[in-house]
């Protein structure tokens, strides 16, 4: 009996591997294709990705592969900036605030690191065509692609990370929620050795004639997407004539490698639930978004990264449902909000009507001076609400600390994954019973000294105490040294620690 089933081994699936396999749980990842998908998809991802990448231990060979986003400028219909997205205030818990990458570097970098657990076995050209749910596991049924050999796999609980089309979202008869977006644009992804534009800044053209957006990535990769015009369609904007009109003002065809030039449909879906009993749905089998905030996949890395440590839990002996039910409860919100903003700037992008594109322009250049700008993902990722939270909900800072030893790393690498209470000297002295590791900021006595940007932000919270779940969000924020430990002891007893 495997702890778990991961179905579909993209970028989500590949990433609860790695996590499953800190966690020391036993996992076999079932994928469909022999290869990663060959074409970048997302570009895009946050400093807090980065921050569960390093907790699946992979940060360091990702971060060799991926340019650093500072800038991303808005033109309007004449041509002059209406919004410019700069997020140096942005906190960026210990990474650069975003990333440019490529996808399929990634994906081939997540499959690779799998080795390393020996609990962890990836099954590629392998499909998963039925699964079924018994009192105290599920059966999942494989078929070999090549050979036609089916086997039968059983395991406490399936994590479906199938992608948009989810045969495991099908099979639940799981319907999706129609966010009404739904507007075709061509990608072009292309290898050129000039270098385009500013290295770290992207473009995005809310022209109506074409609205357009022009992004670097990594090396030598960039990319370009053109929203389609009302009468085109996709093989007359696939042809090379037109993929050469439409890249004339920057490049010429004799300079670029073309690595793909497709048509996507960019959609609003959300799941309507996201548990089955033993299955969860993750990813872009419970979600798909626009790209215009580059979320797609972030959101499912978020996703795996709330369900494992609660599955781990459960696996040790923590009582199941309210644990278990907070996965959706605390993702299915946010991402719905995020995609929401992801429609909302889409829906000021796509605006092909002159008139409404000048006052949109309009709009946005008054805000801008008013300071009054519609926020976006772009300010920071909105805190987590409901589920397990006891009225906090935000994610901790990851500064650099120095541990007893005198050695200096990221808060998390010096606290591990496990559940932790960071508070500041003084503030706990009376509560020596906790049961789990307490962190003492700026003083000397504790296991790690950190920086004064903790003092600073419990300080702004008017708190004391933080109180962090394995995924670094802060469950509670208090002063009070009573309080915190009732909080620590509700926690204990939900994720079943004595
Ligand atoms: C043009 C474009 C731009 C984007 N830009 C961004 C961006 O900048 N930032 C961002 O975060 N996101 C972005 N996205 C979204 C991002 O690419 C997706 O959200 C992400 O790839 C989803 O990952 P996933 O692992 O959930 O699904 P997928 O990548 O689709 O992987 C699913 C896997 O499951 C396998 N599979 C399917 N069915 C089965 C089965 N029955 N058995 C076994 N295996 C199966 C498939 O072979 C596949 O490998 C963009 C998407 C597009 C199209």
């Amino acid at each position: 009996m495997h702890d778990l089933v991961i179905v579909g081994c993209g970028p989500v699936g590949a990433v609860a591997a790695n996590l499953a396999g800190e966690a020391g749980l036993s996992a076999v990842a079932v994928e469909r294709a022999v290869e990663v998908f060959d074409l970048p998809r997302a570009i895009h991802f946050d400093a807090h990705i980065m921050r569960i990448l390093q907790q699946a231990g992979v940060a360091a060979e990702v971060v060799a592969d991926t340019r650093v986003w500072r800038r991303s400028t808005f033109y309007g219909a004449d041509g002059q900036p209406i919004r410019v997205h700069d997020w140096s205030d942005e906190p960026t818990y210990g990474w650069d605030a975003h990333y440019l990458f490529y996808q399929p570097a990634l994906e081939k970098i997540l499959r690779t690191r799998l080795a390393r657990h020996a609990g962890i076995e990836l099954r590629l050209g392998t499909e998963v065509v039925d699964i079924t749910q018994n009192e105290d596991h599920a059966t999942v049924t494989t078929r070999d692609v090549a050979t036609g050999r089916t086997e039968e796999l059983s395991a406490r609980y399936v994590v479906a990370a199938d992608g948009a089309s989810s045969f495991v979202r099908a099979n639940s008869r799981i319907p999706l929620v129609d966010g009404d977006f739904d507007e075709p644009w061509l990608v072009i992804d292309l290898l050129c050795e000039r270098q385009l534009g500013r290295p770290n800044e992207s473009e995005m053209f809310c022209d109506p004639r074409r609205p357009a957006t022009r992004v670097p990535g990594p090396g030598t990769h960039n990319r370009w997407e053109f929203m389609l015009l009302p009468g085109e369609t996709a093989e007359q904007v696939q042809r090379p004539e037109s993929i050469e009109s439409l890249l004339r003002p920057w490049v010429r065809m004799d300079e670029v490698q073309i690595l793909r030039a497709s048509v996507y449909r960019f959609h609003a879906l959300v799941a309507q639930r996201w548990r089955d009993g033993r299955l969860f749905l993750v990813g872009d089998a419970a979600h798909q978004t626009p790209p215009f905030l580059g979320q797609g996949m972030c959101h499912g890395i978020r996703d795996v990264q709330n369900l494992l440590w609660k599955i781990a839990a459960v696996l040790r002996g923590a009582p199941t449902d309210r644990l278990l039910d907070s996965y959706q409860a605390e993702r299915r919100p946010h991402v719905a909000r995020i995609i929401d903003m992801a429609v909302a700037a889409g829906r000021d992008i796509c605006i092909l009507d002159p008139a409404t594109a000048a006052q949109r322009d309009a709009r946005m250049r008054r805000a801008a001076a008013t300071g009054d700008l519609p926020r976006t993902t772009f300010q920071g990722m909105p805190p987590l609400q409901g589920g397990l939270f006891d009225g906090a909900g935000e994610l901790f800072p990851q500064p650099m600390v120095r541990t007893a030893t005198g050695h200096e790393c990221l808060l998390d690498d010096a606290i591990g994954s496990d559940l932790a209470v960071v508070a500041i000297p003084g503030a706990l002295e009376h509560r020596p019973d906790l049961t789990v590791p307490v962190v003492r900021a700026g003083g000397e006595a504790g296991l790690v000294t950190v920086s004064g940007e903790i003092d600073k932000w419990l300080d702004e919270r008017d708190a004391t105490i933080a109180i962090l779940r394995p995924d670094r969000y802060v469950h509670a924020l208090t002063r009070d040294d009573q309080q915190a430990a009732r909080s620590v002891r509700e926690l204990c007893a939900v994720v079943g620690r004595g």
